[in-house]
């Protein structure tokens, strides 16, 4: 047996991810040696693997094991007029408020929600005002601790662009980076319909960029003003909304819990103020270091989407059932999910800390179809060319089928720290015995297993059928 001691609990603080992640070369500050730009961060070597592999569970599960989900993947710039029959144009916004004395700002409901009153977008500005006035003297500013605030206004946040517009005032005729990708679903709906084999109820899912001039993007990763999501629509008949709904907000969570999340890590939150038409709204959380704030928001909609698209457009979205001819507006249950914000809650689930061989160690313990590196190979010796070519060869073997890396840099218990901490579950070396020297072992390896350190021998021909 192995001697492991592992804290299965070691507090995942945000310092420390923050600080594994820029020393391992997970996420990077955004333009760093311009002295960084606020809410725009990197994936570094590791941490686009990582992002690919969330992104791949998820299509996964949302397109590949889905019998009636489609993949769909459109433009980033739309025809403007798509956010003003969103209702973007006129009411994605949130409640600013400027510090009089540092000229900070700050969201007003989440300066709100740390002294247990609350606001959301779906109140009026003036709601907002009065809601803030009666807290005012709790409330101070994040910066400069002073209770010095002016009125709260409304920030619009969608990020405006010059594409394809030559004017010098374009800015009063913009086009939008899409402020979420679901839009371009909508729009698409049709398309898709006329196109494949599908038939209501079927979803299409999308991963793509989204951007949003976040007022005050914070804790980290978490609230970025370029990100990205990863969202399905589902069209379905009017009658079936809720019970799909039901099905949908059920999966969802279960899929946390497959990956490896537990459950008490996770709950739900119901919205406590539903938009006109919206039948239902819960968000899931997650526990942040930073506390339980959303991850993934499933809604059911209506057929508001598609009706302000048909009224706007002027196209007809209706629906025709091939069995019974019944004609509707196709309404929508959505699941919407942040790739950023599913990456932090990866590393802060997975991070532990644990005493092995006497020895504390941070350790990822990110289950295999998140791994960023599968498998490292390592040649006992950096010097001796005879193990150092066998290991190349085992390399290239392993290389064909999983993201494996080849390290011989420093003796093999520290090559062992480093796969460690950025999550490679298996670690194969080549050694003398692997050579023949003891000739039962001949074309055998080791392999080290991350969680428990534990290690055995297992021949080279049947390592990519054991590591699968
Ligand atoms: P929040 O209340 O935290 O601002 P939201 O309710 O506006 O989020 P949605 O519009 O429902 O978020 O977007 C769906 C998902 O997209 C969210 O659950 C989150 O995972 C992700 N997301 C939204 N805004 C951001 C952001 N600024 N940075 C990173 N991810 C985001």
């Amino acid at each position: 047996m192995s001697d492991t001691t592992p804290t299965a609990n070691a507090v995942a603080t945000m310092d420390k991810i923050t600080a594994l992640c820029k020393r391992r070369g997970f996420v990077f500050p955004g333009s760093e040696i311009y002295g960084g730009f606020v809410g725009s961060f990197d994936f570094g070597p590791y941490g686009v693997e990582l992002a690919n592999n969330i992104k791949k569970v998820w299509w996964e599960a949302m397109v590949q094991h889905e019998r009636n989900i489609v993949g769909l993947d459109s433009a980033i710039v739309t025809h403007p007029r798509v956010w003003e029959a969103s209702g973007h144009v006129g009411g994605f916004s949130d409640p600013l408020v400027e510090c009089r004395e540092c000229n900070t700002r700050s969201r007003a409901d989440h300066l709100l929600e740390e002294v247990g009153a609350f606001a959301d977008e779906k109140m009026s500005l003036e709601e907002i005002n009065k809601v803030f006035d009666d807290n005012r003297d709790k409330i101070s500013c994040p910066k400069c601790g002073q209770k010095n605030f002016g009125k709260v206004s409304q920030f619009n946040l969608l990020v405006k662009t010059n594409l394809g517009n030559f004017k010098d005032d374009w800015g009063t005729d913009p086009a939008y980076l899409r402020g979420e990708t679901c839009q371009g679903i909508y729009l698409n709906y049709k398309n898709v319909l006329d196109s494949s084999r599908v038939k209501v109820p079927f979803g299409i899912a999308q991963i793509g960029k989204a951007f949003r001039n976040e007022i005050a993007p914070r804790q980290y990763i978490f609230r970025k003003r370029e990100f990205e999501q990863m969202e399905m629509q589902m069209f379905v008949a009017p009658e079936t909304e809720l019970e799909l709904y039901d099905v949908w907000k059920q999966k969802r969570m279960q899929y946390y819990i497959d990956l490896g999340f537990k459950p008490e890590n996770l709950r739900f939150h119901e919205h406590e103020n539903l938009v006109f038409y919206a039948k239902a709204a819960f968000d899931i959380e997650y526990k942040f270091p930073f506390g339980f704030k959303e991850l993934e928001g499933i809604h059911a909609r209506g057929d508001y989407d598609l009706t302000q698209h048909q009224k706007f457009s002027e196209v007809n979205m209706e629906y025709q059932d091939p069995y019974t001819n019944e004609k509707y507006v196709p309404h929508v249950v959505e699941t919407s999910v942040g790739l950023d914000r599913t990456f932090l809650a990866v590393m802060t689930e997975f991070y532990d800390e644990d005493n092995l061989g006497g020895e504390t160690r941070t350790v990822l313990r990110f289950p295999f179809k998140l791994a960023p590196i599968k498998v490292a190979v390592f040649p006992l010796l950096r010097n001796r060319p005879e193990l150092v070519a066998k290991a190349e060869e085992v390399f290239d073997l392993l290389s064909k089928n999983f993201r494996a890396e080849f390290d011989d840099n420093g003796n093999v218990g520290k090559r062992y720290r480093r796969q460690d901490e950025i999550g490679t579950p298996y670690c194969v070396t080549i050694d003398f015995d692997t050579l023949g020297e003891n000739p039962d072992l001949l074309d055998t390896v080791t392999i080290r297993h991350r969680d428990t350190g534990e290690q055995e021998r297992v021949a080279i021909a049947e390592l990519i059928s054991y590591l699968k």
